[in-house]
């Protein structure tokens, strides 16, 4: 049984993509097949992944995605890249831009993503979607197409007010269009354990949205280390494997696992 999760914040540089990147490796150190797509214009997945020049690659999400609304045909392994740590990815870059026009104007313009992920699905235990900071038509396709939907949070202050507009529009997917669409939970990241207001952030959240949506309790810390990865090509598994970003989405992992 596969599951699909959209990595989804319109806010951004709150560790989408990071997160994608070391989940998805996570879960494949685990022994899973997992699939990472970048649904993000900026390609910063891509290049993350050390496919550093994302908008000269000619088969991504956006040819895909573009063939599916023409009803092209499209081969099963077509555009994905093999990553030298085991995962599949794929790639994204500016040309999702334009398909974020055009699909205004499609039939069925919600559903192209999931249309293209069905036929993919049974090759894969997990499929990770990074999406792009915006609550536009590829992330609406995004949460059309999963399971899932995982919320990183940036702890260095807490935009309620985003939070609340990405549940609505969460919920408002859910009920025209995916009725199975959970939310998987809220996840802190960039923790910076030494001011005060982090515990107060924690305790914001919990007040707020216990027993409605889950918390992980294993929060990403800060660290330099964590950063550096999205230049180097590879996870902070390989970066810093005895670092606390290294632990900490190893434990992440489980906690997904484990549900
Ligand atoms: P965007 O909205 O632009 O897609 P994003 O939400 O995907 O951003 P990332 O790209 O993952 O966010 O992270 C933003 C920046 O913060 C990157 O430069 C990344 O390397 C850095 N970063 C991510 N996680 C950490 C961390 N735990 N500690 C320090 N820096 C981090
Ligand atoms: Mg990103």
């Amino acid at each position: 049984m596969c599951k699909v999760t959209a990595i989804v914040n319109q806010k951004g540089g709150v560790g989408k993509t990071t997160t994608c990147a070391n989940l998805g490796i996570g879960l494949r150190r685990k022994g899973y097949k997992v699939l990472l797509i970048d649904a993000d214009p900026q390609g910063s997945l891509t290049d993350s992944l050390g496919y550093c020049d994302p908008d000269g690659i000619e088969n991504t999400l956006a040819t895909i995605m573009g063939k599916f609304m023409n009803d092209e045909n499209v081969t099963q392994n077509e555009g994905i890249l093999h990553h030298n740590e085991g995962i599949d990815l794929l790639p994204g870059n500016i040309e999702l831009s334009g398909i974020e026009v055009s699909l205004v104007n499609m039939m069925s313009r919600e559903t192209i993503l999931r249309r293209y992920i069905d036929t993919i699905r049974e090759c894969y235990d997990y499929i990770l979607i990074d999406c792009m900071p915006s609550l536009g038509m590829v992330t609406v396709n995004a949460l059309t197409a999963a399971d899932t939907v995982l919320i990183p949070v940036q702890a260095q202050y807490l935009p309620l007010k985003g939070l609340e507009q990405l549940l609505k529009t969460i919920a408002k997917v859910r009920r025209q269009i995916n009725p199975k669409l959970e939310i998987e939970g809220i996840l802190l990241t960039m923790v910076d354990t030494r001011p005060n207001f982090v515990k107060d952030i924690v305790s914001l959240l919990h007040d707020t949205y216990d027993g409605r949506i889950k918390i992980y309790s294993q929060m990403i810390p800060l660290s330099v280390r964590a950063a550096e990865t999205s230049a180097e090509g590879k996870s902070i598994y390989l970066h810093d494997p005895h670092g606390k970003v290294a632990r900490a989405y190893e434990a992440l992992t489980e906690e997904v696992i484990t549900g």
